[in-house]
C-alpha cells in the first residue's frame, strides 16, 4: 500500500490541466527588481498576485530596521516564546500592535496560520461550540480541527444561516463566532456589523480575522470592524504580517482581561520556534510607516477601484460589483479557460493567482488579482490592457 496513492486524483487533475510550460503552482520568482516587478522565467512581469499591500518588503525603515536587528541580535532565536525565544522586541511589537488597535493585550505567533490555529483551538474547548463562516481561510478550518469543539458551519456572509444557527445551539453553551473582515479569493467584505451583533445577541465569544484589512480600511485601519463601527463587539482580532506588513508572522489582540493566560495554554504559540528579530524589528517598522504615511491607504484604494473600472468596462464577469477590498477577483466560465488564461497573461507579462476548486467557493474559477500602495497607475493600465490581450488571444468573448 503507497500512502501517497490517495494523492491520485490530484496528480491526474494536475496532468490534465492544459499549461504548456509555467504553471501557477510552481511558479518560481528568478529575481526580484521591485515591489511590482519580479523576473519569472526570463521574463521581466508585472506582479499583480501579491499581498504586499501597502508595499512594505522593500520600504527602506523597515529594511533598515531588520539588517540592523541582525548585526545586534542574530539571525534568530532558536527556541519557543515561553523559554529562550522571547526578546525586548517582540514585547514591543506587542505593545506596538495593541496600541494599534486601540486593546490591551497582544500576543504575537509565527504566522498568521498558527494565529488562528492557536487561538480557536484553546478558546473552544470539548463541550463549546465554534460557528464559522462556510467560506473560512484554511487557517480557521484547521483551528477547529486542531481542537475538541463541536462545529457549526453557517452560508458565507448569511444573516439568517448564522441566526438558524445559534438559534440551535444550548443556551448557556461555550460559543466562538469565527468571521474574516475580508474573504481572501474573491475580495468580498463580511456585514460585520450585524453578524456581530446577531452573535452577541445569542451570547457568542467573537473572533475577527483582519487578515486582508490592516492598514487601510478604516480610520485607523483597524479594518472591517472599526469601519463598521463593531470593535465593542469583537473579543479576539487576529492578524498577519504577511500582507500588508510585508515580512511574516501573525497575532491576535484583545481586550480580555484573562488574555495572557493563553500564553501557557495555547500549542501553536508554546510549541514552535518564535519569530527571528529581523523580522520583529521589520514589523515594528512597517507598522510605524503604514501609520505615518496615509498616503499608502488612500493610494491602494485608488488603484483597487481603477483596476476594478477597468476590468468591468473592458467586459470582464467580475466577482464583486464593486472594489471591495485589494483583491479584485474576475471569474472564467472553466478550469481549462482558467488555466490558459492564467499562462496566456502570463506569456503577456502579468502574474495574478489562479484560483480554482477547492480553494475556491462555490466551485468557481477566478483570476484573482491584489495590488499594492506602490503599483503605478501605469502599471494598473497594463494590467488592464494584458488581461484585454490575454481574451483576444483566447478568442474569448467579453
Ligand atoms: N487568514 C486569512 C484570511 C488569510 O488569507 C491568511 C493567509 N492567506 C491567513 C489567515 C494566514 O496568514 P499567514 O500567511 O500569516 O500564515
Amino acid at each position: 500500500m503507497d500512502l501517497l496513492d490517495k494523492f491520485d486524483s490530484i496528480i491526474e487533475l494536475r496532468k490534465s490541466l492544459p499549461f504548456e510550460k509555467a504553471d501557477p503552482f510552481t511558479v518560481v520568482m528568478e529575481k526580484v527588481l521591485s515591489q511590482t516587478k519580479a523576473v519569472i522565467d526570463g521574463r521581466e512581469t508585472v506582479l499583480a498576485g501579491t499581498n504586499n499591500y501597502m508595499g512594505m518588503t522593500f520600504n527602506e525603515n523597515a529594511l533598515n530596521a531588520a539588517k540592523q536587528a541582525i548585526d545586534d541580535f542574530g539571525t534568530g532565536t532558536t527556541g519557543s516564546r515561553v523559554l529562550n525565544g522571547t526578546y525586548s522586541s517582540h514585547k514591543e511589537l506587542e505593545s506596538v500592535l495593541a496600541d494599534f488597535y486601540n486593546m490591551d493585550h497582544c500576543m504575537v505567533f509565527s504566522t498568521g496560520y498558527q494565529a488562528n490555529l492557536g487561538m480557536i483551538s484553546t478558546l473552544a474547548g470539548k463541550d463549546d461550540y465554534i460557528i464559522i463562516d462556510a467560506d473560512s481561510h484554511a487557517s480557521i478550518y484547521d483551528g477547529c480541527a486542531l481542537g475538541n469543539a463541536q462545529i457549526v458551519r453557517f452560508k458565507h456572509n448569511d444573516l439568517d444561516s448564522l441566526e438558524k444557527r445559534l438559534k440551535r445551539l444550548p443556551e448557556d453553551a461555550g460559543k466562538l463566532v469565527v468571521v474574516e473582515g475580508i474573504y481572501s479569493m474573491i475580495g468580498d467584505t463580511a456585514p460585520l456589523k450585524e453578524m456581530l451583533e446577531i452573535s452577541k445577541k445569542y451570547g457568542c465569544t467573537t473572533l475577527v480575522d483582519e487578515a486582508h484589512s490592516m492598514g487601510f480600511c478604516g480610520p485607523n485601519g483597524r479594518g472591517i470592524m472599526e469601519i463598521e463601527g463593531v470593535e465593542h463587539l469583537t473579543d479576539f482580532v487576529v492578524g498577519t504580517f504577511s500582507k500588508s506588513v510585508g515580512t511574516v508572522g501573525g497575532f491576535c489582540t484583545s481586550n480580555h482581561p484573562k488574555m495572557d493566560i493563553l500564553r501557557s495554554a495555547c500549542r501553536p504559540y508554546i510549541f514552535t520556534a518564535s519569530l527571528p528579530p529581523s523580522v520583529i524589528a521589520s514589523a515594528i517598522a512597517a507598522i510605524q510607516t503604514i501609520k505615518a504615511e496615509p498616503w499608502r491607504a488612500e493610494k491602494l484604494w485608488e488603484n483597487a477601484h481603477a483596476l476594478h473600472k477597468g476590468l468591468l468596462d473592458a467586459g470582464f464577469d467580475m466577482a464583486t460589483e464593486k472594489a471591495e477590498s485589494p483583491i479584485i477577483a474576475v471569474k472564467l466560465d472553466d478550469i481549462l479557460m482558467a488555466t490558459r488564461f492564467w499562462e496566456t497573461l502570463l506569456n503577456n507579462g502579468v502574474y495574478v493567482n489562479m484560483a480554482i476548486p477547492p480553494a475556491t467557493p462555490s466551485g468557481i474559477n477566478l483570476m484573482r488579482v491584489s495590488i499594492s500602495a506602490v503599483h503605478s497607475s501605469e502599471e494598473i493600465q497594463e494590467i488592464v490592457n494584458a488581461f484585454v490581450k490575454t481574451a483576444r488571444d483566447l478568442q474569448m468573448q467579453l
